[in-house]
Protein backbone atom coordinates (compact mmCIF):
# COMPACT_ATOMS: atom_id res chain seq x y z
CA UNK A 1 0.00 0.00 0.00
CA UNK A 2 1.11 3.56 -0.88
CA UNK A 3 2.43 5.15 2.20
CA UNK A 4 1.24 8.91 0.78
CA UNK A 5 -0.20 10.36 -2.61
CA UNK A 6 2.39 11.52 -3.94
CA UNK A 7 4.15 9.48 -6.85
CA UNK A 8 6.90 6.72 -6.61
CA UNK A 9 10.35 7.87 -6.41
CA UNK A 10 11.69 6.36 -9.59
CA UNK A 11 9.13 9.03 -11.17
CA UNK A 12 10.18 11.80 -8.98
CA UNK A 13 13.77 11.39 -9.76
CA UNK A 14 12.94 10.81 -13.51
CA UNK A 15 10.48 13.99 -13.49
CA UNK A 16 13.48 16.44 -12.13
CA UNK A 17 16.25 14.83 -13.72
CA UNK A 18 18.12 13.98 -10.18
CA UNK A 19 20.92 11.80 -11.99
CA UNK A 20 22.79 10.42 -8.98
CA UNK A 21 26.04 12.62 -7.75
CA UNK A 22 29.09 10.34 -6.85
CA UNK A 23 30.63 13.44 -4.88
CA UNK A 24 27.81 14.17 -3.01
CA UNK A 25 27.30 10.65 -1.97
CA UNK A 26 24.35 10.07 -3.54
CA UNK A 27 22.77 6.45 -3.15
CA UNK A 28 19.19 7.12 -2.98
CA UNK A 29 16.52 5.07 -0.84
CA UNK A 30 13.31 4.64 -3.24
CA UNK A 31 11.33 1.78 -1.52
CA UNK A 32 8.64 3.72 0.87
CA UNK A 33 8.52 0.70 2.73
CA UNK A 34 11.40 0.50 3.86
CA UNK A 35 11.98 4.45 4.30
CA UNK A 36 8.57 4.31 6.92
CA UNK A 37 10.78 1.60 8.50
CA UNK A 38 13.44 3.78 9.25
CA UNK A 39 11.56 6.50 10.33
CA UNK A 40 9.87 4.06 13.12
CA UNK A 41 13.29 3.23 14.33
CA UNK A 42 13.32 6.88 15.26
CA UNK A 43 10.93 6.25 17.62
CA UNK A 44 8.00 8.09 18.48
CA UNK A 45 7.79 11.09 15.83
CA UNK A 46 3.88 12.33 16.86
CA UNK A 47 5.49 14.90 19.27
CA UNK A 48 8.52 15.53 17.72
CA UNK A 49 10.17 17.52 15.66
CA UNK A 50 13.19 16.34 13.06
CA UNK A 51 15.83 17.46 11.67
CA UNK A 52 16.40 15.21 8.54
CA UNK A 53 20.24 16.20 6.81
CA UNK A 54 20.52 15.28 3.18
CA UNK A 55 17.11 14.35 1.93
CA UNK A 56 17.96 13.94 -1.58
CA UNK A 57 14.61 13.12 -3.51
CA UNK A 58 12.87 12.78 -0.10
CA UNK A 59 12.33 9.08 0.06
CA UNK A 60 12.98 9.16 4.09
CA UNK A 61 11.77 12.33 4.12
CA UNK A 62 8.30 11.19 3.07
CA UNK A 63 8.46 8.20 5.93
CA UNK A 64 8.99 10.26 8.63
CA UNK A 65 5.87 12.66 7.52
CA UNK A 66 3.89 10.08 7.01
CA UNK A 67 5.08 8.34 10.31
CA UNK A 68 4.04 11.38 11.88
CA UNK A 69 6.63 13.77 12.48
CA UNK A 70 5.49 17.13 13.78
CA UNK A 71 7.54 19.05 11.65
CA UNK A 72 10.63 17.96 9.78
CA UNK A 73 13.30 20.18 8.80
CA UNK A 74 15.26 19.15 6.07
CA UNK A 75 19.12 20.31 5.04
CA UNK A 76 20.47 19.79 1.80
CA UNK A 77 23.33 20.52 -0.35
CA UNK A 78 22.20 19.99 -3.53
CA UNK A 79 19.27 22.61 -4.84
CA UNK A 80 18.30 20.35 -7.89
CA UNK A 81 16.57 18.45 -5.15
CA UNK A 82 14.43 21.94 -4.01
CA UNK A 83 11.64 21.09 -6.42
CA UNK A 84 10.76 17.36 -5.47
CA UNK A 85 11.21 18.73 -1.81
CA UNK A 86 8.80 21.15 -2.43
CA UNK A 87 6.10 18.93 -3.76
CA UNK A 88 6.33 16.78 -0.40
CA UNK A 89 5.96 20.13 1.34
CA UNK A 90 2.62 20.88 -0.36
CA UNK A 91 1.57 17.66 0.44
CA UNK A 92 2.05 18.03 4.48
CA UNK A 93 1.02 21.62 4.73
CA UNK A 94 2.69 23.16 7.26
CA UNK A 95 5.14 20.71 8.47
CA UNK A 96 8.23 20.60 6.27
CA UNK A 97 10.89 22.87 5.95
CA UNK A 98 13.63 22.61 3.34
CA UNK A 99 16.74 24.46 3.22
CA UNK A 100 19.58 24.39 0.98
CA UNK A 101 22.75 24.55 2.95
CA UNK A 102 25.74 22.33 3.71
CA UNK A 103 24.86 20.50 7.05
CA UNK A 104 28.18 21.03 8.27
CA UNK A 105 28.11 24.70 8.61
CA UNK A 106 24.30 25.30 8.77
CA UNK A 107 23.05 25.98 12.67
CA UNK A 108 19.04 24.93 12.87
CA UNK A 109 17.28 27.13 15.03
CA UNK A 110 13.64 27.48 15.61
CA UNK A 111 12.80 23.41 16.54
CA UNK A 112 10.70 22.60 19.43
CA UNK A 113 11.93 19.70 21.87
CA UNK A 114 11.75 16.84 21.72
CA UNK A 115 14.14 16.92 18.42
CA UNK A 116 14.95 14.13 16.75
CA UNK A 117 17.51 13.81 14.03
CA UNK A 118 17.17 11.38 11.51
CA UNK A 119 19.81 10.85 7.92
CA UNK A 120 20.89 9.20 5.25
CA UNK A 121 24.03 10.91 4.42
CA UNK A 122 27.63 10.11 2.92
CA UNK A 123 29.77 8.20 5.16
CA UNK A 124 32.42 11.42 5.29
CA UNK A 125 29.52 13.54 6.63
CA UNK A 126 28.13 11.61 8.35
CA UNK A 127 30.73 10.42 10.80
CA UNK A 128 31.89 14.01 11.31
CA UNK A 129 28.57 15.08 12.26
CA UNK A 130 27.53 12.17 14.32
CA UNK A 131 31.44 13.41 16.27
CA UNK A 132 29.52 16.73 16.30
CA UNK A 133 26.64 15.86 18.02
CA UNK A 134 28.18 13.94 20.56
CA UNK A 135 30.74 16.36 22.13
CA UNK A 136 28.55 19.39 22.45
CA UNK A 137 30.02 22.29 25.25
CA UNK A 138 27.36 20.97 27.46
CA UNK A 139 25.32 18.06 28.15
CA UNK A 140 22.35 16.83 27.81
CA UNK A 141 22.68 17.88 23.35
CA UNK A 142 19.56 20.05 21.74
CA UNK A 143 19.10 16.59 20.44
CA UNK A 144 16.72 12.94 21.93
CA UNK A 145 18.14 10.76 19.56
CA UNK A 146 19.92 9.99 16.49
CA UNK A 147 18.83 7.81 13.87
CA UNK A 148 21.55 7.60 11.18
CA UNK A 149 22.69 5.77 8.54
CA UNK A 150 26.63 4.46 8.12
CA UNK A 151 28.33 2.17 6.13
CA UNK A 152 27.98 -1.21 8.36
CA UNK A 153 31.93 -1.30 8.99
CA UNK A 154 31.39 2.34 10.92
CA UNK A 155 27.69 1.06 12.26
CA UNK A 156 29.88 -1.78 14.18
CA UNK A 157 32.58 0.44 15.09
CA UNK A 158 29.81 2.96 16.85
CA UNK A 159 28.57 -0.45 18.78
CA UNK A 160 31.68 -2.12 19.56
CA UNK A 161 32.46 -3.80 22.31
CA UNK A 162 36.29 -4.11 24.16
CA UNK A 163 37.72 -7.25 22.93
CA UNK A 164 36.83 -6.78 19.18
CA UNK A 165 38.78 -5.37 16.71
CA UNK A 166 36.18 -2.96 16.07
CA UNK A 167 36.48 -1.13 19.22
CA UNK A 168 37.85 2.10 19.84
CA UNK A 169 37.49 5.83 20.12
CA UNK A 170 33.98 5.86 18.09
CA UNK A 171 32.53 3.26 20.60
CA UNK A 172 33.53 5.21 23.54
CA UNK A 173 32.70 8.15 22.46
CA UNK A 174 29.25 6.91 21.75
CA UNK A 175 28.48 4.93 24.37
CA UNK A 176 29.82 7.14 27.10
CA UNK A 177 26.65 9.66 26.66
CA UNK A 178 23.88 7.67 24.68
CA UNK A 179 22.26 4.00 24.28
CA UNK A 180 23.52 3.10 20.63
CA UNK A 181 22.21 0.22 19.13
CA UNK A 182 22.61 -1.22 15.57
CA UNK A 183 18.84 -1.28 14.29
CA UNK A 184 19.06 -2.86 10.69
CA UNK A 185 21.60 -3.67 7.99
CA UNK A 186 20.66 -3.12 4.60
CA UNK A 187 22.21 -4.46 1.47
CA UNK A 188 23.96 -2.37 -1.60
CA UNK A 189 20.81 -3.20 -3.71
CA UNK A 190 18.27 -1.24 -1.55
CA UNK A 191 19.67 1.88 -2.98
CA UNK A 192 19.81 3.59 -6.30
CA UNK A 193 22.43 3.44 -7.59
CA UNK A 194 23.98 0.57 -5.50
CA UNK A 195 27.15 1.22 -3.66
CA UNK A 196 29.98 -1.28 -2.99
CA UNK A 197 29.57 -2.18 0.61
CA UNK A 198 26.53 -2.85 2.97
CA UNK A 199 25.42 -0.18 5.03
CA UNK A 200 23.52 -0.34 8.70
CA UNK A 201 20.96 2.19 10.84
CA UNK A 202 22.29 2.72 14.21
CA UNK A 203 19.92 4.42 16.87
CA UNK A 204 21.67 6.41 19.54
CA UNK A 205 19.35 8.06 22.30
CA UNK A 206 21.08 10.58 24.84
CA UNK A 207 21.58 9.81 28.20
CA UNK A 208 20.63 12.69 30.53
CA UNK A 209 24.43 12.30 31.94
CA UNK A 210 27.14 10.77 31.21
CA UNK A 211 27.34 6.88 31.85
CA UNK A 212 30.34 7.27 34.13
CA UNK A 213 31.32 10.26 35.43
CA UNK A 214 35.10 12.34 33.29
CA UNK A 215 36.18 15.25 32.12
CA UNK A 216 35.36 15.24 28.45
CA UNK A 217 38.59 16.47 27.33
CA UNK A 218 40.64 14.16 29.28
CA UNK A 219 38.58 11.42 28.12
CA UNK A 220 38.85 12.00 24.38
CA UNK A 221 43.06 12.75 25.02
CA UNK A 222 43.76 9.49 26.88
CA UNK A 223 41.72 7.69 24.32
CA UNK A 224 43.36 9.17 21.35
CA UNK A 225 46.58 8.68 22.76
CA UNK A 226 45.69 4.24 23.52
CA UNK A 227 44.04 3.56 20.42
CA UNK A 228 46.43 5.88 18.45
CA UNK A 229 48.89 2.56 19.16
CA UNK A 230 46.60 0.43 19.75
CA UNK A 231 49.30 -2.81 19.92
CA UNK A 232 51.16 -1.50 22.58
CA UNK A 233 50.79 -1.82 26.14
CA UNK A 234 49.35 1.20 27.88
CA UNK A 235 51.99 1.73 29.55
CA UNK A 236 53.88 2.85 26.39
CA UNK A 237 50.96 4.60 24.64
CA UNK A 238 50.48 6.51 26.97
CA UNK A 239 53.46 7.34 28.44
CA UNK A 240 53.77 10.94 27.58
CA UNK A 241 50.84 11.17 29.01
CA UNK A 242 51.65 12.25 32.68
CA UNK A 243 54.56 11.74 34.92
CA UNK A 244 53.73 8.56 36.53
CA UNK A 245 50.79 7.02 33.99
CA UNK A 246 52.11 3.53 35.29
CA UNK A 247 50.53 4.07 38.89
CA UNK A 248 47.89 6.07 37.40
CA UNK A 249 47.23 2.91 35.60
CA UNK A 250 47.12 0.60 38.37
CA UNK A 251 45.02 3.38 40.84
CA UNK A 252 42.39 3.23 38.13
CA UNK A 253 42.09 -0.78 38.55
CA UNK A 254 44.05 -1.03 34.65
CA UNK A 255 46.72 -3.37 34.25
CA UNK A 256 49.71 -1.30 32.49
CA UNK A 257 50.48 -4.08 30.45
CA UNK A 258 47.13 -4.09 29.04
CA UNK A 259 45.91 -2.92 25.67
CA UNK A 260 43.71 -0.14 24.50
CA UNK A 261 41.01 -2.40 23.03
CA UNK A 262 40.76 -4.38 26.03
CA UNK A 263 39.69 -2.03 28.80
CA UNK A 264 36.19 -0.79 29.47
CA UNK A 265 34.56 2.46 28.99
CA UNK A 266 34.08 2.67 32.83
CA UNK A 267 37.96 1.94 33.73
CA UNK A 268 38.67 4.92 30.94
CA UNK A 269 36.51 7.16 33.03
CA UNK A 270 37.90 5.84 35.73
CA UNK A 271 41.86 6.54 34.79
CA UNK A 272 40.64 10.40 33.75
CA UNK A 273 39.04 10.91 37.12
CA UNK A 274 42.56 9.38 38.45
CA UNK A 275 44.66 11.81 35.94
CA UNK A 276 42.30 14.93 36.92
CA UNK A 277 42.86 14.33 40.50
N1 LIG B 1 17.90 10.77 2.18
C1 LIG B 1 17.93 10.38 0.78
C2 LIG B 1 17.60 8.92 0.66
O1 LIG B 1 17.67 8.23 1.69
O2 LIG B 1 17.31 8.47 -0.45
C3 LIG B 1 19.26 10.71 0.13
C4 LIG B 1 20.45 10.01 0.72
S1 LIG B 1 21.97 10.25 -0.15
C5 LIG B 1 22.92 8.92 0.56
C6 LIG B 1 22.78 11.62 0.69
C7 LIG B 1 22.12 12.98 0.52
O3 LIG B 1 22.86 13.93 1.29
C8 LIG B 1 22.15 13.50 -0.90
O4 LIG B 1 20.89 14.02 -1.25
C9 LIG B 1 23.22 14.59 -0.90
O5 LIG B 1 22.97 15.60 -1.86
C10 LIG B 1 23.11 15.10 0.52
N2 LIG B 1 24.32 15.72 1.07
C11 LIG B 1 25.60 15.36 0.84
N3 LIG B 1 26.43 16.14 1.55
C12 LIG B 1 25.65 17.01 2.25
C13 LIG B 1 25.92 18.06 3.17
N4 LIG B 1 27.18 18.37 3.50
N5 LIG B 1 24.89 18.75 3.69
C14 LIG B 1 23.61 18.45 3.35
N6 LIG B 1 23.30 17.46 2.47
C15 LIG B 1 24.30 16.75 1.94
Amino acid sequence: MAIDPLPPLREVIRTHDLVAKKQLGQNFLLDLNLTAKIARMAGDLSGSDVIEVGPGPGGLTRGLLAEGARRVLAIEKDARCLPALAEIADAYPGRLEVVNADALSYRPEGLTPPIRIVANLPYNVGTELLVRWLTPDVWPPFWESLTLMFQKEVAERIVAKPGSKAYGRLALLAQWRTDARLVMTLPPEAFTPPPKIHSAVVHLKRLDEPRFPANAATLSRITAMAFNQRRKMLRSSLKGLVPGVEDHLSAAGIDPTARAEEISLERFCALARQIDA
